[in-house]
């Protein structure tokens, strides 16, 4: 049998924190061209945290706190820590919702129970993209349309808030890009690599993030099942892809690739569906991963 996870070149891959899962990725690292990066939880930390609540005239901070915060303690999304972690630190425990679900890429949604001095009351409750508030007649009123459009122009991740039957606030949300990611991606280049940005995630947070980075390609807004198919679609202009991921919304992405590499700080399933994994989780081992094939595979020839 094939043990899971080898270590290569002569222990130099456990040196560098590289876990390699056989002979034959080596092959394939030494192929590729293209490298496309997940932006939350790869490019940047994934460790968000809430920076800016904004409602709707009329509606109270306190009460949207509590009903967005019910539903994303209930869901592993980086974007769903930060919310119900700060939820938690200013509201207090959360109610529990009866009702439950993902809707994965795009955000949750759940019936919310409230116990107040009139008795017990029920809230159809969503947080997630515009889209996702859209598809259920919730569409974003205009100041919250603009307030939005600021906030992401300022590199934030934005999700909306409705509940009852209208869109009633925003949840304004920071991550932070890893210190070692820009000079990942200028190595990259250094090997004749060509960097691709990919995420769910609005396209000027993108952009933002790619530019801080010294990314140019960035494909925006994709959800989980698209990731699989831009993989596919640079696949098919000829390009050998390696795909560089956490695992979260992006696992079938990482299995397509002719090289996945799972950051070490994300998912089983990232680890599961990918060659290599990076232990210490950070980008410049994604580097060390494809110098060391080239090196091992030129001193075995
Ligand atoms: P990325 O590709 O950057 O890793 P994802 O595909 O995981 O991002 O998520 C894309 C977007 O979907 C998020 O930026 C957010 O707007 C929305 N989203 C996904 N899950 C949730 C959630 N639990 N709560 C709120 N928004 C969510
Ligand atoms: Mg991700």
């Amino acid at each position: 049998a094939t043990p899971t996870a080898l270590l290569v070149g002569t222990g130099r891959g456990a040196q560098v924190g590289v876990l390699i899962k056989g002979p034959e990725v080596l092959e394939s690292t030494r192929r590729v061209d293209t490298v496309v990066l997940d932006k939350t939880g790869t490019v940047t930390t994934g460790e968000m945290a809430l920076v800016d609540v904004i409602t709707t005239p009329g509606t109270d901070r306190t009460l949207l706190l509590r009903l967005a915060g019910a539903l994303e303690d209930a869901s592993e999304h980086p974007v769903a820590r930060a919310v119900a972690r700060a939820a938690t630190a200013e509201v207090g425990p959360l109610p529990t919702p009866e009702d439950f679900a993902n809707v994965e890429g795009r955000g949750v949604q759940g019936v919310v129970p409230l116990d107040g001095p009139a008795g017990r009351t029920s809230h159809a409750v969503l947080v997630g993209r515009e889209s996702l508030l859209a598809e259920w007649s919730q569409p974003l009123p205009g100041d919250l349309s603009a307030a939005k459009a600021r906030a992401e122009a300022g590199g934030r991740t934005v999700v909306a808030v409705g509940w009852d039957g209208a869109a009633r606030g925003l949840l304004v949300v920071a991550d932070t890009v890893r210190p070692t990611s820009a000079r990942a991606v200028a190595e990259l280049k250094g090997l004749g690599l060509t960097p691709v940005l990919l995420t769910g995630d609005n396209t000027a947070v993108a952009r933002r993030i790619a530019a801080e980075v010294g990314i140019d390609e960035v494909v925006a807004e994709v959800l989980p099942a698209g990731k699989v198919d831009v993989v596919k679609g640079l696949q098919a202009q000829g390009r050998t892809v390696a795909v560089v991921g956490d695992g979260v919304n992006d696992a079938p992405a990482l299995a397509q690739a002719d090289l996945g590499l799972a950051m070490g700080t994300g998912t089983d399933v990232a680890i599961e569906a990918s060659d290599i994994t990076l232990v210490r989780g950070d980008l410049l081992s994604a580097v060390d991963a494809i110098r060391l094939s080239r090196r091992t595979l030129g001193t075995i020839r």
